[in-house]
């Protein structure tokens, strides 16, 4: 029997091919197993009505009812649309951006509306910006008090896929499917952990009759996610401790002689720690997978290099992969340096590589005359074929999936090359294993001597002459700096436009400063262009999106202006500041933002400005992360969960951990009859990764 949940969601009401396809780019849905699994990101919570005297800027999502009036259309910078929204305790007003048109046909004068939207306060003046109007009806047949609320994207709704048009889809498909819906945890598992059943918890999750079977539902679901998740990395890593044979390196001539002669600086403690254990790795026989995590300029880079000279030194090759061609470039600049007084060819491979060039490469990697080749995911292309492979770099993995590791590796075929994963983005110690359960860690928790640590300052959108000002002075100095824009995909074209407006302004107020620009949305070669004027230190000021988040090296940058920095994550900012204080010049973070801060945002600027510690940083980011913020956690990539919280759920993930492995070692293959749930439910998640791999 074909199963139901495997129907396309094309073939629900209302959907049709074109509402598919535009559900299938923008929220990767397919099927209604899919669509089930899309969970809301929060509810609206109908038990609980307002008056616009009670509100305070503190609230989240409320709920008022009262009257619209005073429709009008203002034409200031932008054009938009406000109203007045009146009940018998007060006045707020209502305003929109978008949608004007139909907004305008829409409001009804004299008609009791239900609002529900976040009150912006001001003083005494109370706002909703593109809040939600329902037209109130009286004894409306509604049994739930909480209504789910989904995240959509702004093509999806305009093509009137909202939140609203998501509910109602779901609510379709559960009526359909709630007979056909697998159980995914054994009974007995079930039970010991008083876990509520799939079906239950999936209609109590999008449609919850009340506060209590909601918490129920989500703690299954959680509990879920995280089960198969820790199992999946405990396969892994049994597979590896398995199967995988590593070759044997353990020459160290050419370490030896670049420590006598070519090292330009004395290593710091942890990065020598870290040197041996990766060493330990290289010769144990067994294929290496280790994570190294270490602060922004901890000295990652020297630390990759130093592994690789063990693996050049017995004859075989390396590559080394970075998420963006920005980075690429500067990886195989710092590397060429050391590379070249050591009399190792080097090469760079991007998608930006010239084909008479590219042809050279590959001929190169293929009779082994290239020792070391550098270079973006264009390294995964099929037609880059290695003599002998024997450690892939992979720098910055969040940006890569597992997937893509697992395509490096098969790219040997008399063994598999050892893994060595870098990332900046510090995670707490006891999560490490979590995060990385299938690889080892190593950390590099000391940063070299002789560094000032950033001086991190927070000033208001008001105060910007001051800091112009000390701008002026730092570059008469022959200093350089940075200013960063926010740019998050939601509203791409807007904060484009931000970038630019502030271009302009920052010309204007720097007139005589040569001034460089660079953004996602231009082409690499431009990027790279840019980049290397900054470097050089042609141009003093380089304005810019977060294309320079990670890795950029420049020691003579010595300040960073982030703007609207209270529309960063934390980790994000953390990351962005390490682009400075990278030499042993004194540098600082200057953090921009508007006079009115919520409390998160209020934290995270506190946090930034106490704080230089990545550990202490990512401690107080997994706090702040709200269960429901995805945007949140999509932005520090370390994982994407659909519904479980490492910030709050580390009850629940001990309990899953304790479960797999307990699994693990009573029915490792899974062949007994009541595990068999667990065995259909991990064929099922791995035939959707390899869907999607195929696809991304
Ligand atoms: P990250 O860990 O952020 O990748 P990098 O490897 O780019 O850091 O190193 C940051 C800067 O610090 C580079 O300019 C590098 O040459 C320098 N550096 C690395 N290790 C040391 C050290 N032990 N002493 C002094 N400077 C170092
Ligand atoms: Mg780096």
């Amino acid at each position: 029997m074909f199963p139901l949940l495997k129907t396309k969601i094309e073939y629900l009401q209302g959907v049709g091919p074109s509402k598919a396809l535009l559900l299938q780019q923008e929220l990767r849905l397919h099927t209604f197993e899919d669509l089930v699994q899309y969970y809301p990101f929060r509810y609206k919570d109908r038990s609980q009505l307002y008056t616009i005297s009670q509100l305070k800027s503190s609230m989240d999502y409320v709920q008022l009812r009262g009257t619209i009036s005073h429709v009008q259309t203002v034409r200031t910078e932008k054009k938009r649309l406000i109203a007045r929204f009146k009940d018998e305790t007060g006045e707020v007003t209502l305003v929109w951006f978008k949608g004007l048109q139909w907004i305008l046909k829409k409001i009804r004068p004299s008609t009791l509306y239900t609002l529900f939207g976040k009150p912006a306060v001001y003083g005494e003046h109370i706002s909703f910006i593109h809040p939600e109007l329902e037209i109130f009806v009286l004894n409306r047949d509604d049994n739930y008090c909480l209504f789910p609320v989904y995240l959509t994207t702004e093509k999806l709704k305009s093509k009137h896929v909202d939140s609203n048009f998501l509910a109602k889809l779901q609510r379709n498909t559960l009526t359909k499917a709630i007979d056909h819906i697998p159980e995914t945890l054994p009974d007995q598992l079930r039970q010991q952990y008083k876990l509520m059943d799939r079906s239950s918890a999936l209609l109590n999750i999008h449609f919850p009759k009340n506060h209590a079977l909601l918490s129920q539902a989500r703690r299954r679901l959680k509990f879920e996610e995280l089960f198969y998740l820790q199992l999946q990395l405990l396969q892994l890593k049994q597979v590896r401790m398995k199967k995988r044979q590593g070759k044997i390196f353990r020459a160290v001539h050419l370490l030896q002689s670049f420590y006598a002669s070519g090292l330009p600086f004395t290593l710091t403690g942890a990065q020598k720690r870290v040197v041996r254990e990766i060493y330990q790795d290289l010769r144990s026989g067994y294929q290496m997978n280790r994570l190294v995590q270490g602060d922004v300029g901890s000295g990652k880079t020297m630390v990759a290099f130093l592994s690789m000279l063990i693996c050049i030194g017995s004859g075989a090759q390396v590559a080394m992969m970075a998420p963006t061609e920005l980075l690429a470039e500067q990886h195989y600049q710092s590397l060429q340096a050391f590379a070249e007084s050591m009399h190792i060819t080097i090469a760079l491979l991007t998608g930006d590589t010239k084909k008479k060039k590219r042809n050279e490469i590959l001929d190169a990697l293929q009779t082994g005359t290239l020792q070391i080749v550098v270079g973006t995911h264009a390294l995964l292309n099929a037609a880059v074929k290695f003599k002998e492979l024997g450690l892939a770099v992979i720098d910055e993995q969040h940006r890569f999936g597992v997937m893509q590791r697992a395509q490096l590796w098969t790219k040997m075929s008399a063994y598999f090359p050892h893994v060595l994963v870098m990332t900046a983005t510090p995670i707490p110690r006891t999560l490490a294993m979590t995060f990385y359960g299938d690889l080892d860690v190593s950390t590099i928790d000391e940063m070299p001597t002789g560094r000032r640590p950033i001086k991190t300052v927070h000033y208001y959108d008001a105060q910007r002459l001051k800091v112009f000002q000390f701008l002026k002075k730092q570059m008469a100095a022959a200093r350089q700096v940075y200013i960063v824009y926010p740019l998050i995909e939601a509203s791409e074209t807007l904060d484009y436009k931000n970038l630019i407006d502030g271009y302009e302004n920052i010309c204007r107020a720097f007139p005589e400063v040569p001034i460089g620009m660079i953004h996602g949305q231009m082409r690499a070669a431009d990027k790279a262009y840019e980049m290397q004027r900054f470097v050089k230190g042609e141009t003093l000021l380089m304005v810019s999106t977060t294309v320079i988040e990670v890795g950029v090296d420049v020691p003579n940058a010595t300040v960073i202006v982030i703007e609207n920095a209270e529309r960063f994550g934390l980790s994000q900012l953390h990351q962005l500041r390490g682009r400075v204080g990278r030499g042993n010049l004194q540098a600082y973070c200057i953090l921009m933002t508007g006079d009115q801060l919520n409390s998160k945002s209020r934290e995270r600027i506190q946090t930034m400005v106490r704080t230089n510690d990545g550990f202490e940083i990512a401690d107080v980011d997994l706090r702040l992360r709200g269960p429901g913020d995805l945007l949140g956690v999509q932005q520090s990539g370390i994982l994407e969960f659909k519904i479980a919280d490492l910030a709050q759920d580390e009850k629940i993930l001990q309990a899953a951990r304790i479960m797999a492995q307990q699994l693990m070692q009573e029915d490792a293959a899974l062949l007994q009859p009541h595990n068999s749930p667990i065995r259909a439910q991990l064929e099922c998640i791995r035939s959707h990764k390899m869907h999607w791999s195929s696809i991304s």
